[in-house]
């Protein structure tokens, strides 16, 4: 449909497509890399303390409290946290706000497919990098002499949906590279067992590190992301904000996210659970003949040689195993796998062997 109603901009758009949200029950969902288990009880007990009345005030347009405890926590201050309704909006933010500057953005080649949706929302040109042969980001192709005048760069670390990580000395070339650009890196995943870049911030004014409450603190509903970075790109996106929506966190999710972050205990054993469930699926994935990535993340990129990624995707969904697969060059063979609890990745398993030839 396509209506002459519609602005310019809209008819052009190519929106994401986020992963299905089946309603029906006794699915197996291993598709969008939530969080297998709950949030913290104290995150629950937060947002069930301000249930209350003063839901009819607006919540603090500025989110203090929430960002003087992420502060705190990466031994920051609070100048230099941005947070938005979910990592998603901060990100739109960060593209109009840091990234369009009238010259093409870089990205890789196989990444988060948001960034070139943002991309055409904003009019930003781009190009992408290949990624080597391996799938790895290789850090020389972002500082390359050959490279044309360049808005800025942004990837995930661990990449998405590759799961591959790309280490902190290697991220720290690209940023000291490239001095007069902003350089986001997209931690969503970052807390399975990854080195954070927030260290870099203290030296270099031009990294800017975008993280998500819904993966590894388990809030995927609540919607809550933010930004970290030098005061000067934090003020970028809030006067961005407050063109747009002084309030994008209601009430119940700045006290649930403040509480996820006071939970540390909570937050390293789960992360903690996920890493181990993810080793023995990796292993339990080679024995049946996958080649599995080396993963970062709370979810592994695999193919099988003698099974197309197409057929496997589709025979799982039939088994009632949701998983993603990625019709695109270059990866359509793989499958996207999130890690889920023991039991969800043995029901996986099970139903990969009724699926898979010899
Ligand atoms: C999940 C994800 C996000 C978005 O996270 P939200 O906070 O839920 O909006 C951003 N970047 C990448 C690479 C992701 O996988």
């Amino acid at each position: 449909m396509n209506s002459p109603l519609w602005s310019n901009v809209v008819s052009e758009l190519t929106p994401y497509v986020p992963g299905e949200q089946p309603k029906g029950e006794g699915l197996i969902k291993l598709n969008t890399n939530e969080n297998p288990y709950g949030p913290s009880p104290k995150v629950i007990s937060a947002i069930a303390a301000v249930l209350n009345d003063s839901l009819r005030l607006y919540p603090d347009p500025t989110a203090l409290q929430l960002r003087e405890t992420i502060a705190n926590y990466y031994r920051l201050i609070p100048e230099q946290v941005f947070v938005g309704n979910g990592s998603d909006e901060v990100l739109a933010f960060v593209f109009q706000g840091l990234l369009a500057h009238g010259k093409p953005i870089i990205f890789p080649d196989i990444s988060y497919s948001f960034y070139p949706v943002y991309c055409q929302l904003y009019g930003i040109e781009y190009q992408t990098i290949a990624l080597d042969d391996a799938l790895r980001i290789q850090a020389e192709d972002y500082i390359s002499p050959l490279l044309p005048k360049i808005g800025g760069i942004i990837f995930p670390n661990p990449n998405a949906p590759t799961s591959r990580l790309l280490p902190l000395d290697e991220i720290e070339k690209i940023v000291a590279a490239h001095p007069a650009i902003v350089v986001v890196i997209d931690e969503a995943y970052i807390d399975f067992g990854g080195e954070t870049a927030i260290p870099l911030i203290a030296r270099y004014p031009n990294v800017l590190i975008t993280q998500s409450l819904s993966k590894s603190r388990a809030l995927a509903g609540l919607r809550v992301g933010l930004a970290l970075g030098h005061p000067a790109l934090i003020e970028a996106l809030v006067r961005i904000k407050d063109s747009f929506n002084s309030y994008p966190l209601d009430r119940l999710a700045l006290a649930g996210a403040k509480a996820a972050f006071e939970d540390h205990d909570y937050f390293s054993s789960i992360c903690a659970r996920i890493i181990e469930a993810r080793s023995a699926l990796t292993e339990a994935l080679q024995q049946r003949g996958f080649e599995v990535l080396p993963s970062g993340a709370n979810f592994l990129f695999v193919q099988h040689p003698q099974n197309a990624g197409l057929t496997l995707y589709q025979g799982l969904r039939a088994h009632h195993v949701i998983v993603r697969h990625f019709n695109k060059p270059r990866i359509s063979e793989y499958l996207r796998i999130t890690v889920g609890t023991p039991a969800e990745n043995s029901a996986l398993l099970a139903a990969l062997d009724l699926l898979l030839t010899a």
